[in-house]
């Protein structure tokens, strides 16, 4: 039987994921992954370099790792698009790349909502190069504010109040008390202000964990102001509640307050809303039986609300599992089978020794459920980089 060509698309929790799972399944293919960078980003803790809690190399392993040479082909390029038709990859700097079966995981972007200005002002947490520039501008701030004092330069604004927001802020807190020592600063000039439209924050959580939450980053300073912010201008937020406009001046703007899956997804010609394509249930796409759509690219509806579920690491690492056992399948003729999500809880640090969240049905708080999200990430460093990877990088607690 003719060999043939499966392309993987991006290195991230679904794509490297799938990756290792087709290496052991060994199917009759040549193996091709793609990806801008040579590392893969553990992006659920993106938020800690953004705060300057962690440094990049943390969270980050090398691809290579993970490669068995024998069966696979890294590429490091930056993909443009997909040519369906041709069944080639478009790649900036290389010539295309021909495939048989594709699977795409390329994972998210940031989602303005073409509020003004935000391209420009706004920062966004969302890969290695975004994280560091917002840890490079807040100490910059805190430097500069030595020179001319102007107090605005201490001002940390983040807009949106979910699960990126709350674990961005629950670092944050961690780290202010080293920049105000550093930088000599008097801390009630220091403001983190969290701007969100309505009074829910972390809607993912019952009102009582949210709640925990909350009332921990308020006890660390944190001040919650209500309202939707609908323009920036390089030296003030401007922000609605109802039909007033107030403003804000601050040095620092992030915006957690939404993703859209990658723009390769759009410029392919996919049917798409926010960069995701709704799958069919074996994760292949309608009318390209041949292409495989996972993680923040996708969106595999909960039957139970009809509406797509939330896009994490945790499904996309589900999905990959199935994603390899399905192009396995396609190589071999026979039958794939049905995504079945199988929701494991979810766990939302809040900085150093703290956290909320729920597992199996079960309320955390405070140190337990800090300890099960290092858990939970170390799970993730094992099923993706694998036990040596985990010693390596030293993470046993
Ligand atoms: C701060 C933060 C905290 C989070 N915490 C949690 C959590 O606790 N639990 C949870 O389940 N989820 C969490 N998430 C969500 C989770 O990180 C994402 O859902 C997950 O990363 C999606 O996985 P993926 O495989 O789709 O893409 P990713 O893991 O993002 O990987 C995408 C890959 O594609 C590559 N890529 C992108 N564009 C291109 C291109 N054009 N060309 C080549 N390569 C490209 C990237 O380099 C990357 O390697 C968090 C997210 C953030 C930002």
């Amino acid at each position: 039987m003719e060999k043939k060509k499966i392309v993987i698309l991006g290195a991230g929790y679904g794509g490297l994921r799938t990756l290792k799972k087709l290496q052991k399944l060994k199917p009759n293919a040549d193996l091709i992954i793609i990806d801008k960078n040579n590392y893969h980003c553990e992006t659920t803790s993106l938020h800690e370099v953004a705060a300057g809690t962690a440094d990049a190399d943390e969270i980050c392993y090398s691809i290579d790792q993970v490669i068995d040479r024998k069966r696979t082909l890294f590429i490091q390029d930056t993909v443009v698009r997909v040519e369906r038709e041709s069944k080639r990859v478009i790649l900036q700097d290389s010539e295309p790349v021909s495939y048989d079966y594709l699977l795409i995981g390329l994972g998210f972007e940031p989602e303005f909502f073409g509020i003004q200005g935000m391209d420009e002002y706004g920062l966004a947490i969302s890969d290695i190069p975004s994280v560091k520039k917002i840890r490079h501008h807040i100490e910059d701030q805190f430097k500069k504010w030595g020179d001319d004092r102007r107090k605005e330069r201490l001002i940390i604004v983040v807009g949106g109040a979910g699960f990126t927001s709350f674990e961005f802020l629950g670092e944050l807190t961690n780290r202010v008390p080293h920049l105000i020592a550093r930088h000599r600063v008097d801390r009630g000039l220091v403001r983190v202000i969290c701007i969100e439209p309505t009074p829910n924050a972390l809607p993912m959580f019952n009102r009582h964990l949210a709640e925990y939450g909350a009332n921990k980053l308020i006890d660390r300073g944190v001040e919650f102001v209500i309202g939707r912010v609908s323009e920036l201008d390089g030296e003030r937020i401007f922000y609605k509640d109802g039909n007033e406009t107030h403003t804000l001046q601050a040095g620092t703007f992030i915006w957690t307050g939404g993703v859209s899956g990658s723009s390769v997804v759009g410029r392919s010609g996919f049917e798409q809303h926010r960069g995701r394509v709704v799958v069919n249930t074996d994760l292949t796409v309608a009318g390209n039986s041949e292409i495989l759509i996972i993680g923040d690219c996708s969106a595999v509806i909960d039957p139970e609300t009809g509406r797509p579920y939330p896009t994490t690491a945790q499904i996309a690492m589900q999905q990959a599992d199935c994603a390899a056992h399905n192009l396995y399948a396609l190589i071999e003729g026979s039958p794939t089978k049905p995504f079945v999500f199988k929701f494991m809880g979810t766990v939302c640090s809040l900085g150093r020794d703290d956290a909320v969240g729920e597992i199996m049905g079960r309320n955390l708080k405070g140190r337990p459920a800090s300890i099960m999200k290092k858990v939970i990430e170390n799970r993730s460093l094992v099923k993706i980089g694998g036990v040596e990877t985990m010693i390596k990088k030293g993470r046993f607690s």
